[in-house]
Parts: C-alpha cells; structure tokens; sequence
C-alpha cells in the first residue's frame, strides 16, 4: 500500500473539459504526498478519454491512468464505482483525493465502501501529526471545526472542499517521480451493461442558465446593501457585462429576492473564482467562508469599517448605486460593447 491516487473530474472536451476542482484535489493529494514522501498518481474515467492525456502530462506527479471504457460515456454511479474499485485494488493507494463535486459525492461514499471505508468528506484542511495526516471538516455550519484521522488497514478516501486548496498551489515540483514527461497509461476495466443499472438522464446544471458557482471563473455577489428586489438589474447587469454568475449573500436569497442555490457562504455554496465582487456585502464570517478561496476579491461598500474589507484586493468605499453602474459602463467601453 503506497502513495496517493486523485480522482479527477473530466467531462470531455465538448462538455467543458475539466470541473476546475479537479486541480484543486490534485493541490491536495500533493499536500500529502509530499509529506509523506510518496508517490501521486492522477486518473480521470470516461470513453475515449485521450485528449486529456497531455493535460495530466504536463502536472508534477508521478503517473497518471485514463479510466477508459464506452460505458463511462456518460457518468453513472455503478460504472464508476465498478471502474474505481478496480484501479484502487490495481495501485493499492494509502489515500484516495477528490474534488467534492456533485458526483463525487454521489458515487465516492458507495467506492469507499467497497474497501470497507468511509468518505472523508469535504475537507477544508489537512495537517500532520507525527507524521500522519489529520483532515478538518466543518460542522454545524461552520461554527465548528473537527479533526479525523485514518485508523486502521486499507486506503482512506477523502474529498476536499471547493476553495480550500489553491489549484494554483500545486508545486511545480513532482512528489517522487520518474523523469519527465509523466507516464500517462490507459486502463481498461472490466465492465457489463448488467452491471449499470442507473440510465443517464441530463447533466445536472449543465445547461447555461443553471448554476454552478464552483465552477464559476467571475462572480458577482450582492448582499443587503441593494436594498429591495427591484435593484437587482444593477448587479446583474455587471454580471452580465462581464461574463459573470451572479451571486448573493443569505440575506438576498432569505427573502427569495434570488434562488438559494445562488448563495453563497457556510450554509450556501462554496466558490473559488479567479475574481469575485462583493457589492453591499458586510463580510460576516458565514459569507467569507464561502468565498475566502477567491483568488481576487473586489468589494464595493459604503462603510470604510466593513469587514469585507479585511479580505478584499480591491476596495471602492462608495455608493453602490453609484459605483457599480459606472463600474458596469467601464467593462462595456472596454469590452466595445
Ligand atoms: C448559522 C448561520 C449560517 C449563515 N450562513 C450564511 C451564508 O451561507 N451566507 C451568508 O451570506 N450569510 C450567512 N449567514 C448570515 C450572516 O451572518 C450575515 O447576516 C449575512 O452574511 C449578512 O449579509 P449582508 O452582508 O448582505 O448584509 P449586512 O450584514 O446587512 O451588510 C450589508 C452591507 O451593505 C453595505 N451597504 C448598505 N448600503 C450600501 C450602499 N448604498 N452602497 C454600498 N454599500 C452599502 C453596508 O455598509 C453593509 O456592510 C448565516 C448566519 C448564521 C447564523
């Protein structure tokens, strides 16, 4: 038993490449690889797959494995759990990583129970103890932090919250390796039609005008500060002008001025864009901790005292009814639009 294995996120190419968490989870199997002195491995499934071959190429880790098969076409709980099993008991990992996206947390509970495990789930953090990882996840809301660690024989399976380790984090310096390029095999697993039993439906949140924040690049979030419902088109015309999605604090959706799966904070989404702009948002620690793995954060507040501040990049102390109209037209003229 040795190393660590990341589960990634492909969708093919079509389908939007890769879920972003996935670097994000291979951030967090090198954490650990490196401290335990290690190999990490990458794999991703699906049919035909090999286009995303160079991308794991080009990642400082020591192999990577294209689960490939037809029946991984499409995305069924049973074809992945079938296909992971086997290439968990080919590598025999000590750790399993993942991004904690909506499919993992749909098939990895039942793979970690084919080992006899349990699924670490959603980690914000892991730390070492005498040399043994410790993982913290967040309870009651984020009021709590708890400690768990792996006891016992067989791999530990972890996934690892959006935001909470930075993709761009990942070392440039493989964990223990063979020379460059990485080896990036094929592995075909054993699989049966009678074995899928599930018959794929839509994508969840695939179509455009769903959400799915974390996988957002731009977000724009409002809170209070907009005041009544018929204020939106304010922020949403910036989100619209710059590509965004569109966000909010609880407040906002509390009074179903914007759906709930728009929230974002501890009883909300977690998100993790490149930019993330915070209009009429005090900063309250159940909203930062939805948002604190944001790489830039912009905020607009009319209080120069508002803890948003204390997390921001870029801070206008301003009018929102001001500053983001004229924020708005400024992306507009740049954008030529
Ligand atoms: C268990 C629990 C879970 C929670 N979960 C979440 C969560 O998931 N997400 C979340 O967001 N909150 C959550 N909350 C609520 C959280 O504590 C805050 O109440 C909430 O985040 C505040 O939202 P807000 O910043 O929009 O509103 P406020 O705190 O009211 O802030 C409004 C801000 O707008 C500014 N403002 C007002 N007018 C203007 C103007 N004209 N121009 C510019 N700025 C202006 C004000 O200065 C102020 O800073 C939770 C609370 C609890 C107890």
């Amino acid at each position: 038993m040795n190393g660590v294995l990341a589960v990634l996120e492909y969708r093919g190419e079509s389908r939007g490449g890769w879920n972003r968490m996935s670097w994000e989870a291979l951030a967090a199997g090198q954490e650990l690889a490196r401290n335990l002195g290690e190999p990490l491995w990458a794999s991703a499934a699906g049919n035909d797959i090999s286009e995303a071959g160079p991308d794991l190429a080009a990642k400082p880790i020591s192999g990577a494995h294209l689960v490939t098969h037809k029946l991984l076409q499409a995305y069924t709980p049973d074809g992945y759990v079938a296909a992971f099993e086997q290439l968990v008991r080919k590598l025999d990992p000590r750790f399993v990583v993942f991004p904690h996206t909506y499919q993992v947390r749909d098939f990895a509970p039942r793979l970690a129970a084919r080992f006899g495990q349990t699924l670490i789930a959603d980690v914000v953090a892991i730390r070492f103890e005498a040399g043994s990882p410790v993982f913290v996840r967040q309870l009651l809301q984020g009021r709590l932090n708890a400690d768990y660690a792996h006891s016992g024989a067989g791999a530990c399976f972890v996934s690892v919250q959006a935001g909470a380790f930075r993709a761009d984090g990942l070392s440039e310096t493989a964990c223990i390796s063979g020379t460059a390029p990485v080896p990036v095999e094929e592995f075909v697993p054993r699989l049966d039609e009678s074995q899928i039993r599930s018959r794929p439906g839509e994508r969840f949140r695939e179509a455009a005008h769903t959400v799915d924040l974390s996988a957002a690049n731009v977000i724009v979030s409002v809170g209070r500060g907009i005041k009544e419902q018929v204020n939106l088109p304010i922020v949403e015309e910036l989100a619209h002008a710059l590509g965004a999605e569109l966000a909010a604090a609880r407040p906002i959706c509390d009074n179903g001025w914007l759906p709930m799966e728009r929230q974002v904070g501890s009883s909300g989404q977690t998100v993790s864009p490149k930019v993330y702009i915070a209009v009429g948002i005090s900063g309250a620690i159940q909203h930062l901790v939805g948002m604190k793995g944001s790489k830039a954060v912009i905020a607009i507040n009319k209080d120069e005292n508002a803890p948003i501040f204390e997390v921001a990049d870029y801070g206008v102390v301003g009018d929102l009814f001001e500053v983001t109209p004229a924020l708005t037209a400024a992306v507009r003229k740049t954008k030529g639009a």
